[in-house]
């Protein structure tokens, strides 16, 4: 018989689960510790009980930066197989999670397949998969056919759900009221809010929250408290609708914890640069320190086809302030759907910002891979910068492409012969520098 239901409830009878144990040591963190987080919600462990084959991640601000890869079918482009490339893609460069946005056919051998083979976090959005699942207009969908959906998803072992709980109907007056520039630009807020509209009903993810708790209870499901109101333009950022949407994600992260289930809520969205760290700060206080998951944030709106750097900035600095999960953003984002090089481009740009976020905020161990290749560097061991790199063979494509003409191949094509490293080298150890 087991003692605990979920991660959390486990932290707070003192047991340490596996993958408590698991977590404390990926993060050198005294496992009592990591249990006293996870109890306090202030770190999520995404542990499906029917994921068996998971590699489990905590997810906290104090915990290494971890980053999140959406794929998933559309009908317009509808090959698993593909799809499944880019996840094999996304766990061999180092994503700690996947999301499955597929809108299109029959999504649960694709889902279950990803829980039986993928060893990272598996998240979905119930909400996309309702009009698919039950083929009827989104409008003939019933409250309950939303919460069944959930539980179907629960029951193929998925980790985390986005359930866009926080937008009701106080919500449609304020967005006409406000009269935002980009209005609702999350997929699944959207989709809510036509619901409400055409059926004159409260949303039910908001109306049977105690019922979602039940559910993701039983199977260990964490919610992530998904924020409709998300700014999709700098000028919608932190207004009224975004933080009144967190007031209530405050609320809901409250009684989700009593019922010892997991939350993350996430956050914008496009954000100017300037009140990126604002926004942590004010998430961290309104929901108690639980872990914010965050899209970008996007820092400028002009730079279609580089929305990955856009991101990389932003969740750099949101990661600094106390973001604890990014999501990616490919240079398709805004476009179309990201092709198996756009994922990369995404995953290693978010790499990139979790990475130096983790540095700046002094995560234990988190600059070790930097000393080392910068040693690599000073002896001019490539082969050693390469293990090093995070994208390895992007940096070897680029070196061998363009070698020195020389016999200096020691160097690289960027100086060749005035090569700073090598002179250096040669002076300190008192050889004769030969540039010409
Ligand atoms: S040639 Fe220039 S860029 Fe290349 S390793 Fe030497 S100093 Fe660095």
């Amino acid at each position: 018989m087991t003692q605990y239901t979920t991660q959390m409830d486990a932290a707070r009878k003192g047991i340490v689960t596996p993958q408590i144990k698991t977590v404390a040591e990926k993060e050198h963190m005294p496992v009592e510790k990591m249990m006293q987080l996870v109890a306090e919600g202030k770190v999520a462990i995404c542990a499906n009980k029917h994921h068996i084959c998971l590699n489990p991640e905590g997810v906290g601000s104090m915990l290494r930066t971890k980053i999140n890869v959406n794929l998933g079918v559309s009908r317009d482009c509808k090959d698993y197989d593909i799809e499944m490339q880019k996840v094999m893609k996304a766990v061999d460069l180092g994503a700690e999670a996947i999301m499955d946005l597929s809108s299109h056919g029959n999504t649960q051998p694709f889902r279950q397949k990803l829980t039986h083979e993928c060893p990272a976090m598996i998240g979905t959005v119930p909400v996309y998969d309702s009009v698919i699942h039950y083929q009827r207009d989104l409008s003939e969908l019933t409250a309950h056919d939303f919460i069944d959906v959930i539980r179907l998803h629960a029951e193929d072992g998925v980790d985390f759900v986005t359930l866009h709980c926080g937008i009701t109907r106080k919500t449609i007056e304020q967005i006409k009221k406000h009269k935002r520039k980009m209005n609702i630009v999350s997929r699944g807020g959207s989709l809510v809010f036509a619901w409400m509209s055409m059926t004159g009903e409260e949303n039910p993810f908001y109306e049977y929250f105690d019922e979602i708790l039940d559910i993701c209870e039983e199977h260990d499901v964490t919610i992530s408290l998904g924020d409709a109101c998300r700014p999709g333009c700098l000028a919608d950022a932190t207004d009224v609708c975004q933080i009144e949407e967190l007031v209530r994600l405050g609320e809901l992260t409250k009684r989700a914890w009593e019922h010892n289930v997991q939350v993350m809520v996430e956050g914008p969205g496009h954000v100017p640069l300037d009140q990126v760290a604002a926004n942590m700060k004010v998430q961290q206080t309104i929901c108690m320190g639980a872990p914010f998951y965050v899209l970008g944030p996007l820092v400028t709106d002009i730079a279609p086809g580089y929305d990955h750097i856009t991101a990389a900035i932003g969740g750099a600095v949101a990661a600094m302030n106390g973001a604890a999960f990014l999501c990616y953003v490919t240079p398709a984002e805004h476009l179309a759907l990201p092709n198996v090089d756009d994922v990369k481009q995404g995953i290693i740009a978010s790499k990139i910002a979790a990475h130096a976020a983790d540095i700046a905020k002094g995560i234990p161990h988190a600059r070790d891979i930097d000393d080392k290749m910068a040693d690599a560097r000073r002896v001019l061991d490539w082969d050693a910068q390469f293990a090093c790199a995070l994208d390895p063979e992007t940096a070897k494509a680029i070196r061998d492409d363009r070698l020195p003409e020389d016999d200096h191949s020691d160097t690289c094509s960027m100086c060749g012969k005035f090569c700073a490293v090598r002179s250096m080298n040669k002076a300190l150890a008192g050889e004769h520098i030969d540039i010409l």
